[in-house]
Parts: structure tokens; C-alpha cells; sequence
């Protein structure tokens, strides 16, 4: 039986166009781990671990560290056919470390996807041949960011938008005012990373009240919950969780407890497994799921749309598959495109994507470990 051989960690840095601005931090470059699965037979499966630091406490040191120390131990010699078992064990032995779990799980699903010729999407559920994309618009100024949202519309079909908030609310309400004017046929989600007072979060959504926003999300701090409470039972207020949902068990407190109306699924920080897990929690309660961004490369995003065209629920709405856009450069050797708003799935086997090389080898920070 094929066994797995070797795993590799390879660090690498890619720089972003313009800088990413949210409420928890502007970031200048995607700083992600690139893990290699491979199996006693020669099959290797890839995928991307995205740390972050400011939302579940993981750094590309972390992600090296946990391989180093925990993950290969676990794992290495084991069935690639094992795949509960090894979840179980790895969730047992390792607390935390979300995205460099999920991107041992990721890998695994596409070296079994390689070797059997099949796409993960297939495999996974293979709903849909592809997604809607929303563009991401960063904390910045007005009329640049209205500016993006009609280049984004206009470029690639884009007619879904995730607006950075938090901060500054009367700037935030004239934003979200002149995109509204300006594109009044697309839908807009706002995205506060907890910035928002409670009192703010009332204000934002009575004055945005007649812009037929989608969503909400994170409007204040997860931790406050009766405040959280208090804002989930104004009737207009339709709250997107996302990293107070990092976890299965957290989508379940938060969902039981009406704090969420609906929660961003993000493939890299749940992998398949566990998603599948949230996803049919969901599914099960009545509660809207919608596929969620890390900032992926386009690694992770073919990673991602795997998953986000194989269900239904997950391909319902827009999902944030659009920031490997931001990126001066990438990974893989065809470039990924939005067309009419949408990605479409690649049909080769695994996850579809092809490695250039020498680009892995420009972008790597330190030599691969494993
Ligand atoms: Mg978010």
C-alpha cells in the first residue's frame, strides 16, 4: 500500500501590487508555506499553509516548526489511504496551528486526487464547473477605491464586492454611498474585522439601510457576545462570522448562541476535512455559508475553488477566490482569470495546479526543510 514519504515545507514570499489595508493590519506580501506531499510510489500532492499572525496565531516559522516537530512524526510512513485516522491523530496531537494542518490535508486529498486521475472538485462533490468571485476593496481612499470597482467590473465581470470597514465610520457610510451609486445593480458585503463599536456597528447599518448590503461581517469584537448578541437581533443586521468561526466547534457556539446568520468557510484554514464539517453543520441549521479568502496564491485558490464549486451550499454565493489579482506574481505555471465574474474549474487531476519551478525557487526565503 502506498505510504507517505516525504514532506516538504518550502517558505516563500511574493509581494502584493498595492498593499492590503483591513482593520487588523496592512500587509505588503503574501508569506506562505509551500507543503509537498510525497508518496512511496513517486505521487506528490501541493498546497499552500497561510499563517496569520493577528487572527489564529501562526507565523511561516510556526508552520516550519509544527512540520518539523509534530506533523512528519505523525504522518510520515502512514496509509495515504488512512486519511480519518491520520485527521483524527493530527487533531489530537496538535491544538491550534489551523492553516498548517489544513495544508497537510489539502496536499493529501490532491496527491490521492493525482493518483487517481481525478480532480478534487470530483472528488470533493463536483457541483458546479465554477464560482462567482467578489473584488476586494481594502481600506484606502473613496474615489480610488470606487475607481477599482468599476475596473474590477468592468476588467473581469465582477459585480460582487467585499468592502474593508472599521475604522472611520462616516467615511466607511460615504463609501459604501458611492459604490452604491455608482455600480447599482452589483451587491456589496461590508467587513469590519471587529473594528466597530457596538454602538458604530447600529449606526453603519441603519445609515447603510437603504443599500441592500448582502452582508455584515465581524462587526465588532467576537470575544464582547452580548454586544455581539445585542447587534445579531437588530432586525436588518445580517451577520457574516468569520475568524470568531475559525473551527468547527466555534461555528457551532456561535451559530446556537444567534450571534451568526451566516459564516465564511476559508478552505486554507480548515482544510477539506474539517470544512466539510462546518459546511454541513450549516447545511443542517439553515445557516448560509459562503467560501472566504486567506489571501491565497493561486495555489491556494485552485486549492479553494475545489471545494467551493463541489457543493451547492458553497457555491451559492460569490466567494472571495479573486486575490491572487493582487499579487505581482504567482506559483503557477497558467495563470488563473476571472471571466464574466467567475473562475472556472481546472480539469486536470488533484487540484489542478502546475508548478513553475523556477518561480518557487525566486520566491523561497529559506531552503526547503523535509
Ligand atoms: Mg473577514
Amino acid at each position: 500500500v502506498e505510504t507517505i514519504d516525504r514532506i516538504e515545507a518550502v517558505p516563500f514570499s511574493i509581494p502584493y501590487g498595492q498593499a492590503l489595508g483591513t482593520a487588523i493590519g496592512t500587509t505588503h506580501s503574501a508569506d506562505h508555506v509551500l507543503i509537498r506531499v510525497t508518496d512511496s510510489d513517486g505521487a506528490v500532492g501541493v498546497a499552500e499553509a497561510i499563517p496569520r499572525a493577528a487572527i489564529h496565531g501562526e507565523t511561516v516559522g510556526t508552520v516550519m516548526a509544527v512540520y518539523d516537530d509534530v506533523i512528519r512524526a505523525q504522518v510520515l510512513r502512514r496509509s495515504i489511504w488512512d486519511r480519518e485516522r491520520i485527521h483524527r491523530d493530527l487533531h489530537a496531537g496538535l491544538v491550534g496551528n489551523l492553516a498548517a494542518k489544513a495544508a497537510f490535508d489539502m496536499a493529501l486529498h490532491d496527491l490521492i486526487g493525482r493518483r487517481l486521475g481525478i480532480a478534487c472538485h470530483a472528488l470533493l462533490g463536483g457541483f458546479s464547473d465554477s464560482v462567482a468571485v467578489t473584488g476586494h476593496l481594502t481600506l484606502g481612499e473613496i474615489d480610488a477605491l470606487v475607481a477599482r470597482a468599476v475596473e474590477q467590473n468592468e476588467t473581469y465581470g465582477i459585480t460582487a464586492f467585499k468592502v474593508k470597514v472599521g475604522l472611520h465610520l462616516d467615511r466607511d457610510i460615504a463609501l459604501l454611498t458611492r459604490l452604491r451609486a455608482t455600480l447599482p445593480a452589483a451587491s456589496f458585503r461590508a467587513d469590519a474585522n471587529h473594528a466597530y463599536a457596538e454602538l458604530e456597528a447600529m449606526r453603519f447599518v441603519e445609515a447603510t439601510a437603504e443599500l441592500g448590503l448582502s452582508w455584515f461581517e465581524e462587526p465588532t469584537s467576537g470575544d464582547s457576545v452580548l454586544g455581539r448578541e445585542r447587534i445579531a437581533r437588530v432586525p436588518t443586521m445580517h451577520i457574516l462570522a468569520d475568524e470568531s468561526t475559525t473551527t468547527p466547534a466555534t461555528v457551532v457556539k456561535e451559530v446556537l448562541a444567534n450571534r451568526a446568520h451566516a459564516v465564511s468557510i476559508k478552505v486554507p484554514r480548515s482544510g477539506y476535512t474539517e470544512s466539510d464539517r462546518i459546511r454541513i453543520f450549516c447545511e443542517l441549521t439553515g445557516t448560509d455559508v459562503l467560501i472566504g479568502t486567506q489571501g491565497e496564491t493561486g495555489l491556494g485558490t485552485l486549492t479553494s475553488l475545489a471545494y467551493a464549486a463541489a457543493h451547492e451550499s458553497t457555491s451559492k454565493h460569490p466567494t472571495e477566490l479573486s486575490t491572487f489579482y493582487d499579487l505581482k506574481d504567482d506559483l503557477l505555471v497558467e495563470p488563473l482569470e476571472v471571466k464574466d465574474g467567475r473562475i472556472f474549474v481546472p480539469t486536470h487531476p488533484g487540484n489542478g495546479a502546475r508548478l513553475d519551478e523556477e518561480k518557487v525557487a525566486q520566491y523561497r526565503t529559506a531552503d526547503p526543510v523535509g
